[in-house]
């Protein structure tokens, strides 16, 4: 093999792929190599995907932990969002590295290769793909050429998340990237069918639909890898998803419950100015980080938004969470969509007050077992 061509359809679960909803990905999936014990790392979220499938790694040893990070710019922890443009470049302000492992990008360059990226999801997760710039990276939040140089807007990728971004990408990752710049490695990521599971319920038809649109232009990807080799001998083509997703029927507010533990005052004992009191549930892992000065830093979740996601309904069936997420906040992406359903853990009773403050806030004399 003298070439690589990876297809990332985001939170395309592997019970998804149907023949009716999938007809291509169905059958390309009879004839060729498939990894059924596959599964996502932990968190299983994007953005710490993408580093892992550009590095190899596991989370613990890449070290893009989670959707959100704190990390201290030289006055205490802060949390910050992996998924905004400029985290890449905070963070290595912190730290003074990036990921601690080295990327597909970066090996093939040691080679004299060449690796571009096309991505339609959160610029954190595109350039994580290859955050020290060793290739080409596309990301409709600005795009950059080796050396981290940013490229002109002419040359960038001035797409929207959803099918018909997705198409355009896939448009231009045929004709430019593997017909025309036939680079080492070439990964297309799309944003469906993730972008609009974040806003239908799983097995509606509009997420059907979006999963119809990855599995063509997977179909687009595939005719055109095909016909640049058709011996099969010359190009490797993976087709994979990051994690996948669930349709969830009740969210716990995680945060609420700490705070109403009694551990408000936790602020207080981590000290950062990212640990207010929405991160209580953060600050609880930043701890153990505090010894390391400027040092890069624990995950939860995305701040503000920290809730517990439990499952009682399969795919297709019951309703969408409240107030559910956009693409780009990610944090419905922190599930676990590849164990299965689950129970909750019996919660204690609630005093009439606590029901009437919040859904699920406990009684004050409640505390973590
Ligand atoms: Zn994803």
């Amino acid at each position: 093999m003298k070439r690589a061509v990876i297809v990332i359809c985001d939170s395309l679960r592997a019970d998804l792929i149907t023949p009716r909803d999938a007809p291509f990905l169905s059958e390309f999936g009879q004839r060729s190599a498939r990894f059924a014990n596959h599964a996502s790392v932990f968190p299983s979220t994007t953005r710490t995907s993408a580093a892992s499938i550009a590095t190899g790694c596991l989370p613990a040893r890449h070290g893009l932990l989670g959707n959100t990070m704190a990390i201290d710019e030289g006055d205490g922890l802060v949390c910050l969002s992996v998924g905004k443009p400029d985290f890449r470049d905070r963070l290595h302000r912190a730290t003074g590295r990036t990921l601690h492992r080295p990327t597909l990008a970066e090996r093939v360059s040691r080679q004299g290769g060449t690796a571009i990226a096309i991505s339609n999801v959160s610029p954190g997760a595109a350039y994580f793909l290859d955050p020290d710039g060793f290739g080409w990276v596309y990301n409709p939040a600005g795009s950059f050429g080796p050396g981290r140089r940013a490229l002109p807007a002419e040359e960038g990728l001035a797409i929207s998340k959803g099918a018909d971004g997705d198409g355009v990408a896939t448009e231009r990752f045929c004709e430019e990237v593997l017909r025309g710049r036939a680079p080492a490695i070439a990964l297309l990521w799309l944003s469906e069918p993730d972008y609009t599971g974040h806003h239908a319920p799983l097995g509606s038809p509009a997420h059907r639909r979006a999963i119809g649109s990855a599995d063509e232009n997977v179909r687009r990807v595939a005719e055109t890898v095909t016909a640049l080799d058709p011996t099969g001998d010359n190009i490797l083509f993976v087709v994979g998803s990051d994690h996948g997703m669930e349709t969830v029927a009740e969210t716990i507010d995680l945060d609420g419950l700490l705070i109403a533990a009694g551990l408000e005052g936790c602020r207080d004992i981590f000290g950062g100015r990212g640990c207010t009191q929405r991160h209580i549930g953060l600050a609880l892992f930043c701890r153990s980080y505090r010894g390391s000065r400027r040092g890069g830093g624990a995950v939860s979740r995305n701040p503000g938004l920290g809730r517990a996601h439990f499952c009682r309904s399969g795919p297709g069936r019951g309703r969408s969470p409240d107030g559910f997420p956009d693409a780009d906040r990610g944090d419905a992406e922190a599930r676990q969509p590849h164990q299965p359903a689950r129970r909750a853990r019996p919660q204690p009773r609630r005093t009439r007050r606590a029901r009437t403050q919040g859904r699920h806030r406990l009684r004050p004399a409640w505390r973590p077992r």
